[in-house]
């Protein structure tokens, strides 16, 4: 069959009202309907589906296209039949939730030649009596789309994948077309190999996606800074992600109760909420999809603003994917994605009791996330290094990287020793080994090698192997030495890096990034009080610290007793001007606010005035009741006397949970009395001597602090114990 160009623009408008083809589809589509194979390589949102749609329509048979979500053929088979109006029998898919009837009208359809497009889920496909049916059908081509799953090395590895080019073979031979967003030069190897086409075409697109931004923030606050961003970001459509499903439910509800219309999405809500979800995503009922990385896949809402993780992705991959969703109509993309070493932590735990060689993989995969996410270079110079693609310009001017530079230093001979030392081993290592010789690490591995006896051991120690892995790091994205993913991961040098050997110059460098190291899960007041000098206005935050600590003295109470720092911080964003407006910040209820609250929202109020200040009243952050749930049962529990550990047991807590709570009450200032308890299980003496430790000499409410002030012959569990009786007393 051949077509020109002229004819083909004809179809294209004729089909899809579209009036132009974007990037290589016109190529790919010729070189298909001319009988060969191809392999296209192009980021979310560049228009593969197309690639095959066009064709299929064109070309004599039936188009087999292998998709791996069922709810999306559904999407798909729908958009086709809408483009072709008055030809119901087009478009089909098979998959298992066709029931008789509707099996039975597919088959009569294909039989009698009117479909052009058949959606099939692979597992459909290795079925025995649909290879029957297919064999009597003209197969015009087929295509592959997600082509990645094929590859344990793509994000989303399916082993049916690996079963298509037999079945192929069984059903009849006709040009594959193979079609990802994934394309790591390893994935890529991968899928023509499999697939039996080595040979095909590779088309592939720049995977630079210049209208998108992209932003890593340490994981503090996280559900806050949320809010605040859509807040900044009002009526923008978006999507955010999170890890489990629990994340997702707990975030949509958040958001919800905060006044932004947002909607959970995961595989653990019943098929109809989920399509009714979806949809309303799609109809823009809904700003944002609050959903785990089952959402997305192939979801065509072009206008989506902006893409947050709220947990960091398994893989480079999916980050690249999750996040091309954004911004595909080529207009703004925000890409946040809030960090965390506990998540990387949480990740890896999840691997533990997986086969060893999917963990080698999957801990492979992590690390290149970790390190992306702890680098000061470009983010878009190192995910196109990732994805095999040069990207020379020296500021992307998108990403934060390149809007905050931090200050380089000259690295030169530091790369050197790092070049000198990975030439010198005889055998190759990974980046962590290196790192470790440099910084002088006794660990087994290293002594089974004697590496500790290389003269280069130790000669970085004071540097530390975080930054020496940085500088390795770096030396890879700049093309001194390379990494061999298929090996999992050992490092060699580039002839540009043993010619730099011989003739260095100067190379700058920069070191990584730090991360706050904070869960989410904590309790925000515990999370904010270790956020630290996080406050949103200076010198009003300056002025109450003032104001409390003349305060302690006129009322001869510790600050801390008065409000936290947190509390201060959290009074410089939001701004109350009334005592209820005070309640709004953390850690402070009722209590507190009538006992210390006038002097400071008077202050405020000044300050307000004076220097016209924008209060953003509708911003409150509220959170969920059900989290006080808990809450309500231990405070009724201690009115009836009930031992703690009782308590919690009762609720399947640990006693630290129980402590934590309790902390977090009488810090708002609700008053509880726990005596009962501490009597019987605190020494008198030590009771007192904890108690007037807080009230006379400290000057926080650090545990630490008190640790080491008391000694040893105070547990834990005790002076929390005493502290929370003496904050109940005197604060509330
Ligand atoms: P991919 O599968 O590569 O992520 P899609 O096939 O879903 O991308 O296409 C992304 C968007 O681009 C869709 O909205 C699609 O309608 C649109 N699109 C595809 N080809 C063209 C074209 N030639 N002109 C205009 N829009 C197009
Ligand atoms: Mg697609
Ligand atoms: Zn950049």
């Amino acid at each position: 069959m051949s077509l020109t160009s002229a004819e083909l623009h004809d179809k294209l408008k004729f089909y899809f009202g579209f009036s132009a083809f974007k990037g290589q589809q016109e190529e790919i589509i010729l070189h298909l309907i001319n009988g060969n194979d191809a392999f296209v390589l192009m980021p979310t949102g560049g228009g593969k589906s197309l690639c095959y749609q066009l064709p299929a329509l064109l070309m004599d048979g039936t188009a087999v296209i292998i998709s791996p979500l069922i709810a999306l053929m559904k999407n798909q088979v729908d958009a086709i039949r809408g483009f072709v109006e008055g030809h119901d029998g087009i478009a089909h898919f098979l998959n298992s939730s066709l029931n008789k009837a509707q099996m039975q009208e597919v088959r009569d359809h294909l039989l009698a030649g009117n479909t052009k497009l058949l959606y099939v889920a692979p597992e459909s496909l290795t079925k025995e009596e649909n290879i029957n049916l297919l064999r009597q059908v003209k197969i015009s081509f087929y295509a592959v789309d997600e082509a990645h799953c094929i590859s344990e090395w793509g994000h989303d590895f399916r082993p049916e994948y690996r079963r298509i080019q037999p079945i192929v073979k069984e059903i009849g031979k006709a040009p594959i077309i193979a079609l990802t967003a994934t394309a790591t030069p390893k994935v890529q190897y991968d899928i023509q190999r499999n697939l039996g086409m080595l040979k095909a075409k590779v088309f592939k697109t720049s995977f630079n996606r210049p209208n998108l931004y992209y932003e890593l923030r340490s994981k503090v606050n996280v559900d806050k800074e949320i809010l605040k961003f859509i807040k900044a970001n009002e009526g923008k459509s978006g999507i955010i992600y999170c890890l489990s499903r629990k994340k997702v439910e707990d975030v949509a509800e958040f958001l919800n109760i905060n006044g932004i219309k947002a909607l959970p999405y995961h595989a653990g809500l019943d098929a109809n909420t989920r399509a009714a979800n979806q949809d309303k995503f799609l109809m823009e009922q809904a700003d944002v999809i609050v959903a785990t990385i089952t959402f997305g896949m192939g979801i065509d809402k072009p206008d989506v603003r902006f893409v947050i993780h709220h947990d960091i992705p398994k893989s480079l991959e999916g980050y690249y994917q999750e996040t091309g969703r954004s911004g595909r109509d080529g207009g703004e993309g925000q890409c946040i994605t809030f960090y965390s070493h506990k998540d990387i932590e949480k990740l890896e735990k999840f691997m533990h009791g997986k086969p060893v060689s999917e963990q080698e993989i999957g801990k492979q995969l992590l690390s290149e996330t970790v390190a992306y996410a702890e680098s000061n270079i470009c983010r878009r110079r190192t995910l196109l290094n990732y994805f095999g693609e040069e990207y020379t310009q020296d500021n992307c001017g998108s990403c934060d990287n390149c809007l905050h530079p931090k200050k380089q230093f000259d690295g030169t001979e530091d790369l050197l020793t790092v070049l000198e030392l990975v030439a010198e081993m005889k055998e190759q290592f990974k980046s962590d080994h290196i790192a470790n010789i440099l910084t002088g690490i006794h660990n087994s591995i290293i002594k089974s090698y004697n590496h500790h006896e290389l003269p280069l051991f130790g000669i970085g120690k004071d540097k530390g192997v975080r930054y020496w892995t940085a500088i390795i790091r770096q030396a890879i994205v700049q093309h001194f030495m390379e990494k061999d993913i298929e090996r999992y991961g050992v490092i060699s040098c580039t002839k540009k890096g043993l010619e730099f050997l011989k003739n260095p110059y100067t190379v700058m460098l920069t070191e990584d990034r730090e991360f706050a190291e904070v869960d989410d899960d904590e309790d925000a007041a515990v999370v904010a009080s270790q956020r630290g000098g996080g406050g949103g206005d200076p010198v009003l935050l300056a002025m109450l610290k003032d104001l409390r600590h003349s305060m302690s003295k006129r009322i001869n109470l510790p600050s801390y007793v008065i409000f936290q720092d947190s509390t201060l911080e959290d009074m410089t964003i939001l701004y109350p001007v009334s005592l209820d407006d005070l309640k709004k910040c953390q850690g402070v209820g009722e209590g507190k606010a009538r006992k210390f609250g006038k002097e400071f929202v008077e202050l405020i109020a000044r300050y307000v005035e004076e220097n016209d200040i924008q209060r953003p009243d509708d911003f409150v952050i509220k959170t969920a009741v059900n989290k006080s749930l808990n809450k309500v049962y231990i405070i009724q529990n201690i009115d009836k006397r009930v031992p703690l550990d009782e308590i919690a047991d009762a609720k399947g807590l640990e006693m630290d949970d129980i402590l934590n709570e309790l902390e977090s009450i009488v810090s708002s200032g609700t008053k509880i009395n726990i005596d009962y308890y501490i009597k019987q299980t605190v020494d008198e003496d030590k009771v007192d001597d904890i108690y007037s430790y807080f009230r006379e000499e400290a000057t926080s409410d650090s545990l630490q602090d008190a640790s080491l002030e008391l000694g040893r012959g105070y547990t834990e569990e005790e002076i929390r114990l005493v502290r929370i009786k003496f904050m109940s007393e005197l604060g509330n």
